[in-house]
């Protein structure tokens, strides 16, 4: 029987393990995929530590996942042998329950899995997926140059544009790393004034270069009388791990402003005087559907926009990983699967 390698996180916090399995077949609506190559995320930290509720292990991670489908199974329609494919956060929808029938799939009551959460992930030669997860990949984009886009991409690519500010209107990224350095370059690209901010002056000529069109250092200035000086944000991008620093940052917020929260940071506190006499709003945001994530990459294609990766073999998902979870990768990590 012909074998997969997956690199598994056998119980929660133990090291990686590179096992060999047979190739799985797959199911009704389902692809197989080879994977070509996949993004290591700061949210894998979940799998491995196990810290979502009712993860069974061992567990493959990974969920910015590009690849090729390599075999379909029963009632697959619309895909094809061979197609180049991305699989994000997002497992599928099924299309019938209370919020798919009212356009919000991506709550979708009937879960079909998260991957690399609940089903298993990228960190893989080979992995299955719903078809309903699937986003075409355009040719064009090198799968491992592009797998982040799957996560991180898409991430700040949706919430921008979901973030209720218009072309002109001020809109600040709030950190500039592995989400921070894409949100800075599809806030220009979407006619945003944007401001960069984070901590230190590092990263100032890289925010810049990107896109930003100012930076705030937010050891040096407080983040939120910055932005009220430059007439308050129309919407703040969130991106970092630190809910001390969101809260800093959150009397930035102008009129009708909305703070994006795309990083995790338990709970976060707001003061909710200077947000009623606003109007201000602090509204939560995961990736989003293939849909999205087909707009991403069509989007990324089409403006040049790319994240920066360090790439290290499958084998290596153990030094890959340590080295996101550092916070010194410059930005996004992928692995790129060998032969
Ligand atoms: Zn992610
Ligand atoms: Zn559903």
């Amino acid at each position: 029987m012909a074998k997969m390698r997956a690199m598994i996180v056998p119980e929660p916090g133990q090291p990686f393990r590179m096992e060999e399995r047979d190739l799985p077949e797959p199911g009704p609506h389902e692809v197989r995929i080879r994977v070509q190559a996949c993004g290591v995320c700061h949210s894998d930290a979940l799998t491995v530590e196990g810290q979502f509720p009712g993860i069974r292990y061992p567990r493959v991670p990974g969920h910015e996942v590009i690849g090729v489908i390599d075999a379909l199974g029963p009632d697959v329609a619309g895909w094809a042998v061979g197609a180049r494919v991305g699989v994000g956060w997002f497992g599928g929808s099924c299309g019938t329950c209370r919020h798919c029938r009212r356009h919000n799939a991506f709550a979708c009551e009937i879960s079909l899995g998260t991957t690399g959460v609940s089903r298993d992930g990228g960190y893989a030669t080979h992995m299955l997926a719903e078809v309903s997860a699937l986003a075409h990949v355009p040719e064009a984009l090198d799968p491992v140059q592009s797998a982040p886009l799957l996560c991180a991409g898409i991430t700040t690519f949706n919430a921008l544009r979901n973030c209720g500010a218009g072309p002109g209107d001020l809109v600040a990224i709030h950190g500039v790393g592995g989400l921070g350095h894409l949100g800075i370059q599809y806030a220009a690209h979407q006619g945003f004034r944007t401001v960069a901010v984070n901590r230190g002056r590092d990263k100032e000529a890289l925010a810049r270069s990107l896109g930003a069109h100012d930076y705030i250092d937010s050891d040096a200035t407080d983040p939120a009388a910055a932005l009220q000086a430059m007439g308050g944000a129309k919407a703040i991008i969130a991106t970092v791990t630190s809910a001390p620093a969101m809260q800093a940052i959150a009397g930035g917020l102008g009129v009708n402003g909305t703070l994006m929260v795309i990083g995790a940071v338990g709970v976060l506190t707001v003061n909710s005087l200077d947000m009623l006499l606003k109007r201000a709003a602090v509204r939560g945001w995961y990736a989003g559907t293939a849909a999205d994530s087909e707009d991403t990459l069509a989007f990324s294609q089409l403006n040049d926009i790319a994240s920066m990766n360090e790439v290290y073999p499958l084998a290596q998902a153990q030094a890959a990983y340590d080295r996101m979870m550092s916070g010194k990768a410059r930005f996004r990590v992928v692995l790129k699967m060998e032969g």
